[in-house]
């Protein structure tokens, strides 16, 4: 199968602080990597190295064979195939629904208005928010922006997407409308890169799962492998900590 995005030796330190050490992953277009591990670990980190938000101290990634680093006049270029959802949708508060979603393909990319307000309301139509084409973001839920901030990332026809914990912030009966979303992008084959807590989407969406830990990748296997008997000591931990057995309550 075709390799989309490859990482070679990737190292990342802040000041002395090493927090990714040559780290080196393939994967495959139309793949969903999950990665998990402790909080501080560098799951972000790796992501925003992946899309260039943040400089790389030694090694490269690679988009399609073409080197991705950040101060090359190519950079932007690059970013611009790698979509990625955060945390904290940040839409612009004072645009509308439609309005966020052609924003960037409008001045990035110079699309057309009417071209790309009719892919955005296809897009919006899919995620179950075409009625909310002219709410402000102040009038959505938490789960309504984060479905629109998908969306806008969609907009931007981007050959590998980013998520970063996107249910993190959510109300819980929020979370399945989101992760429903992220699930229908996996059956139309998207390459995505998911950092999540959610173990049993996790499970169920993974093609492959990365376990992260002192800033190395230290199990890299399928889902079932890593759920079910993980080699390492440290996986066992950390998957115990979603666990509880039962407690006495007396
Ligand atoms: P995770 O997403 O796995 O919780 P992060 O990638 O956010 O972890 O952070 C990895 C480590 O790098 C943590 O120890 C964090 O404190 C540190 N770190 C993250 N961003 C910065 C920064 N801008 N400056 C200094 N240290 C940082
Ligand atoms: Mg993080």
């Amino acid at each position: 199968m075709e390799e989309i995005l490859k990482i070679e030796h990737l190292s990342k330190k802040y000041d002395d602080f090493t927090v990714l050490e040559d780290i080196n992953l393939t994967v495959k277009k139309g793949d969903v990597t999950v990665i998990v591990g402790p909080s501080g670990c560098g799951k972000s980190t790796l992501l925003r190295c992946i899309n260039g938000l943040e400089e790389i101290n030694e090694g490269r990634v690679l988009l399609d064979g073409e080197v991705i680093n950040p101060g090359d006049r190519n950079a932007t270029k690059s970013r611009e195939k790698i979509g990625m959802v955060f945390q904290s949708y940040d839409l612009f508060p004072h645009l509308n629904v439609l309005e966020n979603a052609i924003l960037a393909p409008m001045k990035v990319q110079k699309r057309d208005k009417a071209e790309a307000s009719e892919e955005a309301l296809a897009l919006l139509e899919r995620v179950g928010l075409a009625a909310r084409r002219d709410n402000y973001p102040r009038q959505l839920s938490g789960g309504q922006k984060q479905r629109v901030a998908i969306v806008r990332a969609l907009m931007m026809h981007p050959e590998v997407l980013l998520f970063d914990e996107v249910t993190a912030a959510l109300d819980p009966e929020m979370v399945r409308e989101v992760l429903d979303v992220v699930l229908d992008l996996a059956r139309q084959k998207r390459t995505m890169l998911i950092v999540t807590h959610e173990m049993s989407f996790a499970r169920a969406i993974a093609d492959r799962v990365l376990f992260l830990d002192g800033g190395n990748i230290i199990e890299d296997c399928p889902p079932d492998e890593f759920f079910v008997s993980p080699r390492t000591d440290r996986a066992r931990k950390f998957l115990r900590t979603f666990e509880y057995e039962s407690v006495d309550k007396a």
